[in-house]
C-alpha cells in the first residue's frame, strides 16, 4: 500500500473504513450498514481501480464503529471486505471480514415451508463456504449463497 493511501485510510478522527468491497455489493453494503439514516459524515466511493478485485468500493464513516452482527452481514455479500477501526487519526486495528460457522438470526430463509417462516424463531444458517459465500439453512437445509441472501 502506497503512503499516500494510508493517509486517506486515516484522514478521519474516529470511525470505521471498509475497503475492499466487490463493486456490484457495494449499495448493498450502504443499506446493510443503514447509512442512509445516519447523521455521521459519511464518504463512499466505487468502481475504484483494484488488482484483486477489478473494481472495488469503500466506505468511510466519521464516528461510528460497527458491531459484529453488522459485519457478519457484511462478510455475506462482500467477502474480501477490509475493516480499518480508526482512533485519534490512528487505524487500530485492520481485519477482513469472516463470516462465522454459524449465523443466528442474520438471515430469512427463503424456504416458504421452512419452520422458521412460521414460528416465531430466530433463523440458524450454518457456513458451507467463504469465498464465494454459501450457507445452508440448518431446520430445512435450504442453500443459499451470501449475494442472494435475505438479510435480516
Ligand atoms: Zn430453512
Amino acid at each position: 500500500m502506497t503512503g499516500k493511501k494510508e493517509l486517506a485510510v486515516a484522514a478521519i478522527q474516529y470511525g470505521t473504513v471498509i475497503d475492499h468491497i466487490p463493486a456490484a455489493a457495494l449499495f448493498t453494503a450502504v443499506r446493510i450498514l443503514g447509512i442512509e439514516h445516519m447523521t455521521n459524515a459519511v464518504t463512499i466511493g466505487n468502481n475504484l481501480a483494484s488488482g484483486k478485485l477489478g473494481a472495488k468500493g469503500i466506505i468511510k464513516v466519521e464516528g461510528k464503529e460497527f458491531d459484529e452482527a453488522t459485519l457478519n452481514r457484511i462478510a455475506l455479500i462482500a467477502p474480501t471486505a477490509v475493516v480499518n477501526v480508526i482512533r485519534d487519526y490512528t487505524v487500530v486495528e485492520k481485519r477482513p471480514v469472516r463470516l462465522p460457522d454459524e449465523l443466528v438470526g442474520l438471515v430469512k430463509c427463503d424456504n416458504p415451508k421452512c419452520i422458521t417462516n412460521h414460528e416465531p424463531m430466530r433463523t440458524r444458517f450454518a457456513t458451507v463456504r467463504r469465498s464465494p459465500v454459501e450457507i445452508r439453512c440448518c431446520y430445512c437445509n435450504r442453500a443459499v449463497s451470501g449475494n442472494k441472501a435475505h438479510i435480516l
